[in-house]
């Protein structure tokens, strides 16, 4: 059996004009003699309105009743959506999370898929052309509803298609590929025809949102080959896949940006043994993504130690460095939401030595600031206040000469 694994965004079924064109794409795969697992998101819009009601009555909402709302989103679509292909004739049937015994743990609303019944599906695929299953959602082993984060369809698409050995997996959006910077603040971006997992994990960290990251960290876990293509146009798009000799000779591939960004400092540690472990282990339990982490250097055996976080999980860390200030005896906590990180990004970084140098000369010469500094072997990024962002994705997009193509 052929499995192609299709998944739509919320714009591609916003509404039924757009379906059609989902169907198209759909009917086409099955011409090609592929069975369909069809990954849905919610209509566009959808998710947002529904966490907007759950916050009628707390900042808070109870997560899990909350996973048991958003996921309603998903239901709507993929019912109205195999009802389109059942009036066409085709054997088609809805699935939801649970129905495909997508198990997850129970961090809910960034639940991690744990296991996928593949039996199970291939047996509904025996018996159908097309499924159609509801992204972003699973169950937990108490089989409660969870959903796997923002974006999150993604990877459904991506653990399904690896449950079932899909051949590939098609990732249609409203853009139709992956370029080397956004579009919207760059004209002279360029779209990418392939790239690799890990370069894809580096724009997908920056936000890039093409793609949900964990569906890239499924990806590479298990060689999944993911085309992002558009649903309104036939283009190839762009090939996320493994690493090969022609991406090394490009020392950048991209420049990536992160808006959703929070910079925190605790003021006057003490700096002693087990200090960083009291701050960041809290934050992990609460499942809060710490990224950059600077500890300056220590004057009279007091510290400052600055990170930053995601700005949606603020209220929530400053309430727990409440907690660890006072146990610690720190001082003051600073936060700056108007931050942003900007990244040059590429796997030929690991053969190339400069590409951090020019890009602080860079910013240096657009008076741009740099608050923080963090690097990878494929990635180097700063931090800037949020002003400077499209100005400082455009220069360095034009110093490393990425409208050029490869
Ligand atoms: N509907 C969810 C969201 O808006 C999941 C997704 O679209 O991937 O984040
Ligand atoms: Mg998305």
């Amino acid at each position: 059996m052929r499995i192609l694994v299709q998944k739509f965004g919320g714009t591609s079924v916003r509404n039924l004009e757009c379906m059609q064109q989902v169907e198209r794409k759909v009917l086409h795969a099955l011409d090609e003699g592929y069975k369909v697992i069809t990954v849905l998101s919610a209509m566009s819009g959808e998710t947002d309105r529904l966490l907007e009601l759950a916050r009628q009555w707390s900042r808070r909402p109870d997560p899990a009743e909350k996973d048991v709302l958003v996921a309603t989103g998903e239901q709507v679509s993929v019912a109205l959506f195999t009802m389109l292909l059942k009036d066409r004739g085709l054997k088609a049937r809805s699935v939801l999370g649970f129905q495909a015994a997508i198990t997850t743990d129970d961090a809910y609303c960034k639940a991690r898929i744990h296991e996928i019944d593949t039996d199970r599906l291939l047996e509904m695929l025996e018996a159908h052309d097309v499924l159609v299953v509801a992204g972003f959602q699973g169950c937990d082993p108490d089989r409660r509803i969870t959903t796997l984060g923002r974006g999150g369809s993604d990877t459904s698409a991506v653990a399904l298609a690896a449950a079932v050995k899909a051949e590939r997996c098609d990732i249609y959006t409203d853009v139709d590929g992956v370029y080397t910077t956004d579009p919207n603040i760059c004209s002279k971006a360029r779209k990418m025809k392939k790239i690799s997992y890990d370069v894809m994990l580096e724009f997908a960290g920056m936000g890039a949102k093409v793609l949900q990251i964990r569906s890239v960290e499924f990806a590479k876990k298990f060689n999944v080959p993911v085309q992002v293509r558009s649903t309104f146009t036939d283009g190839p798009g762009t090939l996320v896949t493994k690493e090969d000799d022609t991406m090394e000779a490009v020392m950048v591939s991209g420049i990536a940006y992160d808006k959703d960004q929070c910079r925190i400092t605790v003021r006057q540690v003490p700096d002693r043994p087990g200090i960083a472990a009291a701050i960041f282990t809290p934050l992990a339990a609460a499942k809060i993504l710490v990224d950059m982490i600077i500890q300056n250097a220590s004057l009279d055996g007091k510290t400052d130690m600055t990170f930053t976080i995601c700005r949606g999980d603020l209220d929530q860390t400053l309430e727990i460095l409440e907690g660890v200030k006072a146990e610690l005896g720190a001082g003051e906590v600073l936060y700056d939401t108007q931050v942003c990180k900007v990244s040059a990004i590429g796997v030929g970084m690991r053969n190339h030595s400069g590409v951090a140098a020019k890009m602080f000369t860079t910013l240096k010469k657009e008076n741009i600031n740099i608050l923080m500094i963090s690097t990878s072997e494929i990635k180097i990024t700063c931090l800037i206040e949020e002003k400077y962002t499209e100005l400082a994705v455009r220069t360095l997009h034009d110093v490393f000469e990425l409208a050029a193509g490869q």
